[in-house]
């Protein structure tokens, strides 16, 4: 605790929300039953940590939350300036009446991206490339300890979003194009938050959860904006009724089972077919919020709002305030409007516009997951995680989270893995810069090339794997002499709507990129991998260049990528979303009626030369598995067998082969899988597997 001893202005011992033993459910019920509609509001207002330049007006509005957002990371930026900050705000609102604590939140979205030094994971793009649950768990986890170990109990991660079209800023947020993927990955929930049943929250290693954004962010259409430049971030998303179910709300039932504690609605608009409405904002449809995902499926946490989300729906303030309220929408983050959004939810209460009723429930729930991170029993930072922040153990978890992640595209002559004897002439762009290879939120809110946190680039992880390496960014005078090339080329950092293509981003490589891997696959037998949050352009350059790796955006641990590299790790990583062939194509998605990208959703070569244990015979005696313990050694199981046709096409068919003809049934066995029907999985796989000897 801080130095100052906070001034309780009444003693709330004795009563019965303070005492622990009570369940939460009553401590919750007496606590509202005497706070007055003021403190209520207060409850339901998070403001920027920025914008206390009067941190007596956490007291003075009684407020609920603060947040980091994107680029407010505190100087110096170390955990025990993170907690020293946190807990003089919590000094604050311990003065309170009730000493109600603060819920404060960050967006840690691939590890404690705020804090200099911290294990920063691959990019959700790259954890659903993996297809590996447990690993998802294993980066939740080390997340969530990070985070807490900063005093930070609250994290607004993962996204839920399907991401339907590259064009959009945020595709690199997604775990991919296919719902039954994105769902599969939501084993990061437990990672972060422990059991289900929220049990484990108010462990010192773990932090509440937020599935956002609530819904349809990642399928909103590409178009001009009224302001003349070209978005998709935060756009209209148009769909069947059907669609919706089956693409956009499929991952909130399981987020909802897997006991999520809050969730944040999107800024797009919703559009849906037939129901006469046209695009409403996320934040104004209480059908959705209220009906859907509170009432349907049974969300019992809280709703926090997008940040000043509120502003952009239509009317005065007031009915802003109204409409999201009563919308369902729980808390509001209102960064710098606090003031106004705390005074004017209480009119509106006061003019019984909105019901006492409403704002209980939303106190209430707001309450509960407080009670249940054991803010109440200890409101200051709890550090003693905080020498594990950038340990050893958490980076061998990103490590190989980086290094599942690699999807070995093209291989032709087996330039990867490549040997330790090997010259090797390494170029490009994103060869040697940590900041490209963590993008966008990281240390900042957009992210930026160069060394602004810890970690090892690509190259310094060949180095450290002993390769006889030697590098020249711009590719200048790549003479003979060397065995292979490895040009690491990609994007520059960006988030959100500033990454849409259009606003100064497109997805071809850029002039030098194309340069350097023209300049060394000339020169040389090449391969070329790329650094992007989504696929990039690559067309009849495909041709020049011998092995392709999508690498995505890695993380901390170039190291990871460079196990895969020599060898030390198969490849195993497969496509979470399709590669397109030109920007013509967009948007294409697995399952569309003519599909010819570049490579297939699921595409994925492998240099594994040992089939793992398991297979088509365990996985016909499984069939359906029961029990948990079933369900885990199925899903090895069919891992294992996808991972032994990738095998067998790579044998029979080579690099060349990878038409959608060949691949599309691998594709559509590997999503069998991710939805549990195995048994049909086989099947599946059987044929794929006639059809390529066919070929062959
Ligand atoms: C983003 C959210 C994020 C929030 C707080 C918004 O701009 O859309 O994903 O949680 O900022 O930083």
């Amino acid at each position: 605790a801080p130095a100052e001893t906070p001034q309780v202005v009444v003693d709330a011992h004795g009563l019965p929300y303070l005492n622990s033993h009570l369940p939460v459910r009553k401590r919750v019920a007496d606590l509202v039953s005497r706070m007055s509609l003021e403190e209520k509001a207060g409850q339901m207002t998070q403001a920027e940590r920025g914008a206390m330049s009067a941190p007596g007006d956490i007291a003075a509005y009684g407020l609920g939350s603060l947040l980091s957002g994107g680029g407010s990371t505190p100087t110096p930026n170390t955990p025990d300036a993170w907690a020293k900050m946190i807990d003089a705000f919590q000094l604050r609102a311990q003065a309170t009446r009730f000493q109600v604590p603060l819920i404060y939140g960050v967006d840690a979205v691939h590890g404690h991206n705020n804090l200099a030094g911290a294990t920063i994971m691959p990019h959700n793009i790259g954890i659903g490339a993996t297809r590996d649950p447990r690993l998802a768990e294993q980066t939740g986890a080390v997340t969530a300890s990070e985070v807490r170990a900063t005093g930070v109990p609250w994290d607004f991660a993962p996204c839920l979003c399907v991401s339907r079209d590259e064009r959009w800023g945020r595709s690199y947020e997604s775990f991919g194009e296919d719902p039954a993927l994105v769902t599969s990955m939501e084993t990061v929930i437990q990672g972060l938050q422990g059991r289900a049943d929220g049990r484990d929250l108010s462990r010192g290693d773990k932090v509440l959860a937020t599935a956002k954004h609530f819904v349809g962010d990642g399928g909103t259409e590409y178009g001009s904006s009224t302001t003349g430049t070209y978005t998709i971030d935060q756009g209209v998303t148009k769909v069947t009724r059907q669609q919706l179910e089956a693409v956009h709300l499929a991952p909130y039932q399981t987020a909802v089972d897997r006991g999520i504690g809050t969730v944040m609605p999107s800024y797009s608009s919703l559009d849906i077919a037939g129901d006469g409405r046209g695009p409403v904002k996320m934040h104004a449809r209480g059908d959705m919020i209220n009906g859907v995902l509170k009432d349907r499926m049974g969300f019992d946490g809280f709703v926090i709002s997008d940040w000043n989300a509120i502003d952009q729906l239509p009317g005065d303030y007031a009915s802003h305030v109204r409409t999201a309220v009563n919308a369902g929408v729980d808390m509001m983050m209102v960064p710098y409007t606090y003031k106004d959004f705390s005074t004017t939810l209480i009119d509106e209460v006061k003019a019984g516009r909105i019901s006492e009723k409403r704002v209980d429930d939303a106190v209430s729930r707001i309450l509960t997951e407080k009670f249940e991170l054991g803010l109440f029993e200890h409101p200051y930072a709890d550090t003693s995680g905080a020498p594990e922040i950038g340990s050893a153990a958490h980076r061998a978890v990103a490590r190989q989270a980086a290094a599942e992640s690699q999807v070995l595209l093209k291989n032709a002559g087996g330039v990867l893995p490549l040997k330790k004897s090997e010259k090797v002439y390494v170029a490009g762009s994103d060869a040697d810069d940590l900041g490209n290879q963590t993008g966008g939120w990281t240390i900042t809110w957009q992210g930026e090339s160069g060394t602004h946190t810890q970690g090892t680039t690509i190259l310094q992880g060949m180095r450290n794997a002993g390769g006889d390496v030697t590098y020249s960014k711009d590719a200048s005078a790549p003479t003979d002499g060397y065995d292979v090339g490895v040009v690491v080329v990609g994007e520059t950092p960006y988030a959100e709507g500033v990454g849409d293509v259009g606003n100064g981003h497109d997805l071809r490589l850029s002039a030098a990129d194309q340069a350097a891997v023209d300049k060394v696959c000339a020169a040389m037998k090449c391969a070329v991998l790329i650094v992007s949050g989504r696929p990039q352009l690559i067309g009849d350059r495909l041709g020049k260049i011998d092995a392709l790796v999508a690498s995505w955006l890695p993380g901390t641990e170039g190291d990871g990528v460079a196990d895969v590299l020599y060898g030390r790790r198969p490849f195993t990583g497969q496509l979470p979303v399709t590669w397109p062939k030109s920007e013509q194509q967009l948007p294409i998605n697995v399952g569309d009626a003519s599909y010819d990208p570049q490579f297939p959703y699921g595409w994925g070569l492998t240099t594994l030369t040992k089939v793992p244990a398991g297979g088509t015979a365990t996985l016909r005696a499984l069939g359906v598995a029961a029990t948990a313990a079933e369900r885990a050694h199925a899903d090895q199981a069919g891992r294992a067998l996808v991972t032994r046709a990738r095998l067998i096409v790579q044998q029979k068919v080579g690099g060349s082969g990878m038409s959608a003809a060949v691949a599309k049934p691998f594709a559509d066995a590997d999503h069998l899988l991710l939805t549990g029907r195995y048994a049909a999985a086989v099947e599946q796989l059987t044929a794929a597997y006639r059809a390529v000897g066919r070929r062959a």
